[in-house]
């Protein structure tokens, strides 16, 4: 079985409560979402099919027990579920980076999942896929918002309070646009908010800079 994928690589993790863990990256090719302030547009086209054999011996080279499947989109692919369940049978510990719009239900248990809400600046926000909040599990799954302005802000708690996320998921990202010039407002609403919930920021944007692939 292939999978179309951009880029594969050892990094640092830049987000989420694994952030500053090392990490080795699957960065599958496609996204069906348009996010305005998207900062992986590469991955929308091209890419090379690449076999899971050869991923797999890519990421022994590597020699990194956790691993992050990410896109674009990387469900969208249909093979991605069959990857996510024998990258588990390989021991390793697999975070799910997703947008939202496509369904989770078919990944494998053993894989954790970050998924995004996309807010109202996004201009995505009417394709969120709702029943994804509904199956967060609180010991493993994180859930992001990536906050452009104070109305994002607005809108990220009021599905924080709707859908109980702060209960329901392990973490609850708050991660600014990167560069934004909004972000001292939204660190201050973040930490007067008395909600239980992370600023994320993008770690490796800090490192490498934010326009630098394959970090
Ligand atoms: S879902 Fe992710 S990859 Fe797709 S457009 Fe939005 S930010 Fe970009």
């Amino acid at each position: 079985m292939e999978l179309r994928v951009t880029e594969i690589f050892l990094s640092i993790q830049g987000e989420s409560s694994h952030a500053g863990r090392p990490c080795s990256f699957v960065r599958l090719t496609g996204c069906p979402m348009r996010c305005v302030w998207c900062d992986s547009e590469y991955t929308f086209y091209g890419g090379e099919k690449i076999g899971f054999e050869d991923i797999f011996a890519k990421l022994a080279e590597f020699g990194c027990a956790l691993v992050e499947v990410t896109g674009g989109e990387p469900l969208v692919q249909k093979n991605v579920f069959p990857f996510i369940t024998a990258l588990c049978d390989r021991g390793y510990e697999v975070l799910i980076e997703t947008g939202g719009y496509v369904s989770t239900e078919k990944v494998d248990e053993r894989a954790k999942i970050i998924l995004d809400v996309k807010c109202p600046a996004s201009g995505e926000a009417e394709r969120n896929y709702w029943p994804n909040l509904e199956r967060l599990r609180p010991d493993k799954d994180e859930v992001k918002f990536v906050i452009a302005d104070m109305k994002d802000w607005e809108f990220a708690k009021g599905i924080i309070e709707k859908y109980d996320l702060i209960t329901r998921s392990k973490e609850v990202l708050i991660s600014p646009v990167h560069a934004t010039e909004n972000l001292t407002e939204i660190a201050e609403a973040v930490s007067l908010s008395g909600l239980k919930v992370r600023l994320n920021l993008q770690l490796h944007k800090y490192i490498w800079g934010a326009e630098v692939r394959g970090v």
